[in-house]
């Protein structure tokens, strides 16, 4: 397993519609284990592929927070909401794209989510509470989506601006 470079907004590779992945095969196995390690570290609760420079449509999450559970690594390819609840929740979220950065977004609270499993085989899921927030999130980075673009333009140039100094400094050092 190895740790990718994480890209950090503004960047033209996340802000691309992913293409499916055609088949699970040796190179998206070590991607997932490589995206896991990467946000396992960051430390991040989900990752997309976009995020590392992969524009395909492959994310990875764990939402369990509390060091006593068990961790729950999830794997998602081609991932599809099925249904979305009308009711709806407000996180305040972030990004490791965006780092230290965060903003209430609100979305559908409870989700159905389709995927293809590392094991090749189709998945369903509902997903409540943080889960379903994340896998939203994380769902719209394959769609070229921050979570920066459901904030005013004002409030979105500000982040903008300041990732840019980011990066200038990090290019620096
Ligand atoms: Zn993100």
């Amino acid at each position: 397993m190895t740790r990718r470079a994480i890209l950090i907004h503004p960047d033209p590779r996340l802000k691309k519609v992913c293409d499916p992945v055609t088949a699970v095969d040796d190179a998206v196995r070590a991607l997932a284990d490589d995206m896991l390690e990467t946000m396992y570290d960051a430390p991040g609760i989900g990752l997309a592929a976009p995020q590392v420079g992969v524009t395909k449509r492959m994310l990875v999450m764990d939402c369990v927070k509390d060091a006593a559970e068990t961790p729950r690594p999830m794997v998602l390819i081609n991932p599809e909401i099925t249904w979305s609840s009308e009711g709806l929740n407000s996180y305040e979220e972030g990004c490791l794209s965006i780092p230290d950065q965060y903003a209430s977004v609100t979305r559908p609270a409870e989700v159905e989510i389709a995927w293809l499993g590392l094991d090749g085989k189709r998945h369903s899921e509902r997903f409540e509470g943080l889960w379903a927030t994340c896998v939203q999130h994380e769902i719209d980075h394959l769609n070229g989506k921050l979570f920066i673009d459901y904030l005013g333009a004002l409030k979105r140039q500000m982040i903008t601006r300041k990732m840019e100094k980011l990066k200038r400094e990090m290019a620096r050092t």
